[in-house]
């Protein structure tokens, strides 16, 4: 058995660039990966989603463009969207191949531990005093009369769809359903999506819930609320059984209604690593597990799950290894949802803020204010800003819109600097675009009751 310097489990968005920068110090470092280099986000999360809605929101687009007059006749040539979105995919993976050549020794198989110091995986055993797991998640598959063994579609096989299926059933409400959901949807499949409870999105607010499912209809998407599947069966085709009776069919079911975090293939039980009641890695304000020396990252360690959020995980773990003061807490996060309209969010919202037991005051600008909006005739979504009533800080921003992933730095940006929404009030933003709207929204608080541009 060798002795290395670091091992690293797992090729996600933080555990590569970490391999490559201990190797290209001079370390010895194994890095552990069961299926394709790069993890995740490269293969069939962020890469490819993003791809493939770069296409289907080019014909929600086009059809959109009635509203200004113009009517555009649309052919979806599936494969060839299809193809685009691999050789992206393809091309990203071959640059994480790439960078792992700078030095660092990658065993393709599956890792686990077999005491608090060794990873065995293939036929490779190694040892280390440092150990990164970047294990991440998985799709969480219910266990669903009829399910196991149909040809279902989830985020790991979604994108190597060949043919565009006419009808697509989508089970949960989330993120991942919604995006692709409306993607197939906008490129014409006949879509339905299937939530256990009364709205989607249902960990944002229920105003951006309110506003996507009125988005999500305009697309022809069918949203069954408060429903469960209770039956699947497939024959060609699917036939999902819902629990008020009804039968809905489709030749494609997408299963997103979950993650689970890839820990059981780990054998924890041979180290002192502990996880939470859901199989999640628990880690102390440094990314330190239970066992000293060992350490995780990302979504496996119930870090918010999100690629900027691992890689940068990486950043704060690599200047703690270099012996720096750093945690993890004190960082503001944001994410976004590209659906169409987009969903851009930073920090608390409201409830959050009070829940928190911080004093805090919320203004709301809704698009119809917003002069930009109506000139590119885009009429769904708002833009929400939070603050503490006694600092005057922004806690946080939710912007419901057009490319709204993109706007939403300027929050995280004036938040890193804890500034004031006076700040931005202050700001001159150039007209008319739809960051002049976030001045606008700042002046609400001044009670200004015509925020929008001059010339509305
Ligand atoms: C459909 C979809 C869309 C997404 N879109 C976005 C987005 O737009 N923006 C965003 O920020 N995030 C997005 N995400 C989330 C994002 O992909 C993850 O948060 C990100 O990849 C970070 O993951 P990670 O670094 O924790 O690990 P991962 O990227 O999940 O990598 C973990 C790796 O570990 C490997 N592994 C697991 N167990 C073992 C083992 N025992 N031995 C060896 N290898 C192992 C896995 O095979 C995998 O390659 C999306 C996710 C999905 C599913």
């Amino acid at each position: 058995m060798e002795t290395v310097d670091a091992i690293v489990i797992g090729s996600g968005q933080g555990g590569v660039p970490l391999a490559v920068d201990l190797a290209k110090e001079g370390r010895k470092v194994v890095l552990f990966e069961r299926d394709a280099l790069g993890g995740s986000c490269i293969n069939y999360g962020c890469t490819p989603s993003k791809a493939f809605l770069a296409a289907a929101h080019a014909v929600g687009r086009a059809r959109q463009a009635e509203n200004l007059g113009i009517r555009f006749q649309v052919d979806v040539n599936f494969s060839s969207v299809m193809e685009r979105v691999r050789s992206i995919r393809d091309s990203f993976n071959q640059g994480t191949k790439k960078r792992l050549d700078a030095g660092v020794k990658v065993v393709c198989a599956e890792a686990s531990f077999t005491d608090e110091r060794t990873v065995t995986g293939g036929d490779v055993t190694v040892q280390a005093n440092l150990v990164i797991i970047n294990t991440g998640t998985s799709s969480l598959i219910p266990d669903l009369n009829g399910l196991a063994g149909t040809p279902y579609l989830t985020n790991r096989n979604f994108f190597d769809l060949q043919k565009l299926p006419p009808r697509l059933l989508v089970m949960g409400g989330g993120y991942i359903g919604l995006e692709l959901g409306q993607g197939l949807a906008r490129l014409g499949s006949e879509t339905h999506i299937i939530v256990r409870g009364d709205r989607i999105l249902d960990r944002e607010e229920t105003d951006v819930s309110e506003t996507l499912a009125q988005a999500l209809k305009e697309d022809g998407i069918k949203l069954h609320f408060n429903t469960k599947v209770e039956k699947v069966t497939h024959d060609d085709i699917f036939t999902l059984t819902l629990n008020n009776g009804e039968q809905l069919q489709g030749e494609a079911l997408l299963v997103a209604t979950g993650r689970k975090p890839n820990t059981n293939a780990l054998n924890v039980a041979a180290t002192g690593v502990e996880l939470d009641e859901k199989g999640y890695i628990k880690i102390d304000d440094r990314f330190q597990t239970t066992c000293s020396g060992i350490y995780a990252i990302g979504d496996v360690a119930k870090q918010p799950a999100f690629t900027h959020v691992s890689w940068e995980d990486y950043r704060r773990l690599k200047a703690i290894l270099c012996g720096e003061n750093r945690t993890r807490n004190d960082r503001v996060l944001g994410y976004a949802t590209y659906t169409e309209p987009q969903v851009g969010r930073v920090g608390m919202t409201l409830e959050q803020a009070t829940q928190a037991g911080i004093k805090a005051r919320a203004v709301t600008l809704p698009m119809n204010q917003i002069a930009r909006a109506i000139e590119w005739g885009h009429k769904f979504g708002f833009y929400r800003m939070v603050v503490d009533e006694e600092t005057d800080k922004i806690l946080g921003a939710t912007l419901v819109g057009y490319e709204t992933a993109e706007l939403v730095h300027v929050f995280l940006s004036l938040m890193e600097a804890k500034a004031t929404w006076q700040l931005l009030e202050q700001s001159v933003h150039i007209h008319p675009t739809y960051g002049e709207a976030l001045p606008s929204l700042a002046r609400l608080f001044i009670g200004d009751d015509m925020p929008g541009c001059p010339n509305m």
